[in-house]
């Protein structure tokens, strides 16, 4: 072992790897001929306990490519399954793999994947690559998203292979290093209760309350105190994505996960207009995946997640059924209650009123009517300049807001405090479709990578509502096109 890898700060653990067999491949590396560092989350690797001057050396590359192991990894592919577009399938880590589990000072333990590290016996058909363009994209999305506050896996590092994959068209290869709380998906109790036996989906039950829920360890019924913490964990997580206008593009069971972190940045892209059946994925064509649907496939999810736990739940099956009814059925009022939640502190509402949701209701009507964008609407509510609204002046809209402002005065709180929550509760920056993809073409197309640097920057504190953001914030000139973005590119 070098002087950089030991220096880098790799302190790895393999808890995965200590599950039953079923769960997953130990893999031999595919390397890549000539792996080259073309971005580096310098941030994000000091609190993992890694330095980020030894990570940009040859050593530290070669680990981003899956070309060498660090000391103590294991590298592992996990299995799972999922329904994808409501047909359930086994799958498993076809383009990535686990090199084991960082230890970060704060004693916090972190997944650290390869993706597009090539095959692994869940490959099926595919080469196990990725390409340049869709790692630097979830990079992008995935940080903008943490600085946003809402639960996703990071990024650490992207690097290119130096060898072309082969799609349409011949493309860079690339690796991402992804960071996950886990990659412990609804998918890994979906195959954990169609493959193995009960005592697998026990361990693998077990081992997911101690990672991720362990104050539930000796709750009386621990696997259904699992079920009702996913749930309350998934009803938060898809109320953060609409309150952003977040559309993940691909919900399958599998790009769920059981920690609350979003995860798989495939055809996810942010809404401009309003419009709950935005749908940005090519492959979506029923628009099962739509902005408004999010919230009812969340629990669609959540009930796969449940089936497979039932054996778990009851020794009685019939028993073990109701009680996972009762769960799932009480998903949407616990959404409501959380997307009630997120909306009044949009519009600066401390306390609950009955006529809010009306209120809310009608906004979001008349946004639709109008094509407002709505990241900039609530901008706009929030500094009271309601001429950047579009809807100023239309009559629907100015009642609306004469009705908001009647509603603000019902509470204690002051004008100002409203101002204030709302600056909390509205970015005011998202990462547009249009701006994504001029970092993208800029580094891909060119190697320039200082347009995507600059968007990481402004990305990362979108609550500030300063100056050098107002560029970012601009809608995309009207093309005839709709975006479309495309999966497992
Ligand atoms: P995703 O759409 O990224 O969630 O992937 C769905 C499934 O397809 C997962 O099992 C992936 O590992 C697999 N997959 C996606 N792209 C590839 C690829 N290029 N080679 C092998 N497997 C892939
Ligand atoms: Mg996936």
């Amino acid at each position: 072992m070098s002087k950089d890898m030991k220096e880098a700060g790799w302190n790895l653990d393999n808890s995965y790897g200590r599950l039953p067999k079923p769960f997953y491949s130990t893999i031999n590396f595919n390397p890549v001929r000539s792996p080259e560092l073309v971005i580096l989350n310098a941030s994000l690797a000091k609190p993992l306990g890694l330095d980020a001057e030894t990570l940009k050396g040859e050593d530290a590359v070669a680990v981003f490519a899956g070309n060498a192991a660090p000391e103590g990894s294991l590298p592992l592919a996990q299995a799972y399954a999922g329904h994808q577009f409501g047909h359930f399938t086994m799958l498993g880590d076809g383009r990535a793999l686990l090199i084991g589990e960082q230890m970060t000072p704060e004693g916090d333990r972190f997944d650290i994947q390869l993706k597009g590290s090539g095959r692994t016996p869940y490959s099926r058909g595919g080469d196990g690559r990725a390409t340049l363009g869709p790692m630097l994209r979830e990079y992008i999305i995935s940080e903008a998203m943490h600085a946003l506050g809402i639960p996703t896996t990071r990024s650490l590092a992207v690097v290119t292979t130096g060898e072309l994959v082969i799609r349409e068209t011949e493309l860079p290869g690339a690796i991402l290093t992804r960071v996950a709380a886990s990659h412990i998906r609804v998918g890994t109790f979906q195959y954990a209760a169609q493959l193995g036996t009960v005592e697998d989906l026990r361990a693998l039950a077990d081992y997911t309350i101690e990672r991720h829920y362990p104050t539930i360890n000796d709750a009386p019924n621990r696997y259904l105190s699992l079920l009702q913490e996913v749930i309350k964990r998934q009803a938060k997580l898809i109320t953060q994505w609409q309150m952003v206008g977040f559309i993940h593009g691909v919900m399958n069971t599998d790009n769920m996960t059981i920690s609350g972190e979003t995860i798989d940045y495939g055809p996810c892209a942010f809404m401009d207009i309003y419009d709950p059946e935005t749908v940005f994925s090519s492959i979506d064509r029923q628009g099962r995946y739509a902005y408004g649907n999010q919230p009812y496939i969340g629990g669609w999810n959540l009930a796969r997640f449940a089936e497979a736990l039932l054996p778990l739940l009851h020794d009685d099956q019939e028993e073990a059924v109701k009680l996972a009814q009762k769960e799932i059925s009480g998903f949407s009022e616990l959404y409501k209650s959380n997307w009630l939640a997120g909306m009044r502190a949009k519009l600066g509402l401390f306390n609950e009123e009955i006529e809010d949701e009306d209120l809310i209701e009608s906004l979001l009507g008349i946004m639709k009517e109008y094509r407002a964008d709505f990241t900039n609407t609530f901008r706009a509510l929030t500094f009271g300049k309601l001429e950047d609204t579009g809807m100023f002046g239309k009559k629907e809209f100015d009642q609306w807001y004469q009705l908001w402002q009647a509603r603000l005065k019902k509470q204690e709180e002051s004008k100002d405090a409203a101002h204030e929550l709302m600056l909390t509760a509205n970015p005011a920056v998202i990462p547009r479709n249009h701006r994504v993809e001029e970092a993208l073409e800029a580094a891909v197309e060119k190697g320039d990578y200082s347009v995507m640097e600059k968007l990481l920057n402004v990305l990362s504190r979108p609550y500030e509502h300063s100056a050098d953001q107002t560029d970012y914030c601009k809608l995309p000139a009207p093309t005839t096109l709709p975006y479309r973005t495309f999966c497992g590119t």
